[in-house]
């Protein structure tokens, strides 16, 4: 099925593999663009990211095309750019998803192209650079490459170091993977301060309150946790709560009034409506779930907060359209609250949750 083409490629041009960049022995016979070492590779590439970008890239690595006026070029040219952008999101979501799922494999061919995107585009220097070489590191850490994550994190300090324009989100980003590199090399102190800067120049960017910012917290809290701090710990884990509970409570009641008002005329239910994007809502799912676990070994003790994590599971997975993950926790927030005979009103509050998610339970795709 696959043949290789060396005819196809410009002259001079070097045949190398997508994920590695050693010698070429294979071509995509989808798109003919895109070459690998192996078998195994093609394959990694193809799970990860090429099967979404396969015929995107025909266009950017084919010859450009003749233009017959400075107009036409101009426009051929921003064409590409554009193209590039969007190449440059898609494979940075890709790989951000995979992150948050726990596949760190499946993250780094769709990193790669991120920051290969990123370099055609703004060149070797830019911060643009920067987030794609966080994913990168991140990756790396969780594949426990230790080594290769703190040469990605190098590359990435020294290009802010070297820039004048860093955004605080950047900055925020950078310490976050900094810190958690301290975590994993054991190094507490080290990631404290880190992820206190994250936490800064998340808030910075923003503000204190923002999803974008309890990443800080969560880590932080994590830290805690495992040196047995469990004061700060749980103080930080109901901050990351609220927080996930302002932003999706809010979603949820606006989702609702629509509904009530609009479900009928247009006789279907809304898009999936968490207002995230894919990788966030990866990135929900892993905190909460890691929250409620840590909540449930203590729910004799303190059921109210598990049930508090539950309940915004629920919301998650409601805006989600995923109605029967929704339940699930659903029922088991209500059961807790009867078992742990909490009072009626706490019992009822669940009990409308529940009904207004069985109300909605056949989604018209
Ligand atoms: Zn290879
Ligand atoms: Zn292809």
């Amino acid at each position: 099925m696959n043949v290789i083409y060396p005819l196809a490629v410009p002259k001079g041009r070097r045949l190398c593999c997508e994920v590695c960049e050693a010698p070429a022995e294979r071509v995509c016979a989808a798109c003919t663009v895109t070459y690998y070492c192996g078998v195994v590779h093609q394959k990694a590439d193809w799970d990860s990211i090429h099967e979404k970008i396969c015929q995107l890239l025909i266009p950017l690595r084919t010859s450009i095309p003749f233009y017959n006026s400075e107009e036409e070029r101009q426009h051929g040219l921003q064409q590409l750019q554009q193209r590039q952008k969007y190449l440059i999101e898609l494979c940075y979501t890709v790989a951000q998803k995979y992150l948050f799922e726990g596949k760190h494999e499946d993250a780094v061919p769709a990193a790669l192209h991120s920051l290969r995107f990123r370099v055609n585009l703004y060149g070797l220097s830019s911060v643009e650079l920067v987030p794609a070489y966080l994913l990168l590191a991140e990756a790396s850490l969780g594949l426990g490459r230790i080594v290769q994550a703190e040469e990605y994190l190098f590359q990435a300090q020294w290009t802010v170091l070297k820039s004048t324009d860093c955004s605080n989100a950047t900055h925020s980003l950078l310490h976050r993977n900094l810190g958690l590199l301290y975590i994993a090399k054991k190094n507490y102190e080290e990631a404290r301060y880190h992820l206190a800067n994250d936490i800064y120049f998340a808030s910075c960017a923003f503000g204190t309150e923002d999803i974008r910012t309890s990443g800080g917290y969560f880590h932080l809290a994590n830290i805690f946790y495992d040196l047995k701090k469990l004061d700060l710990a749980d103080t930080l884990y109901t901050k990351v709560s609220e927080i996930w509970h302002a932003y999706l409570n809010n979603h949820y009641q606006v989702l609702s009034q629509v509904h009530t008002q609009q479900m009928d005329l247009l006789g279907k239910l809304f898009e999936n409506d968490t207002g995230l994007d894919e990788a966030q809502e990866a990135e929900a799912i892993r905190i909460l779930t890691s929250i409620l676990n840590i909540r449930e070994s203590t729910s004799d003790k303190a059921p109210q907060k598990t049930i508090f994590v539950l309940k915004i599971l629920v919301m998650l997975y409601y805006l989600m359209m995923n109605s029967s993950k929704a339940q699930e926790y659903g029922m088991r927030a209500l059961s807790l609250a009867k078992e742990q005979q909490l009072d009626v009103r706490e019992q009822s509050t669940i009990q409308e949750l529940l009904s207004l998610i069985s109300t909605e339970d056949h989604p018209i795709t």
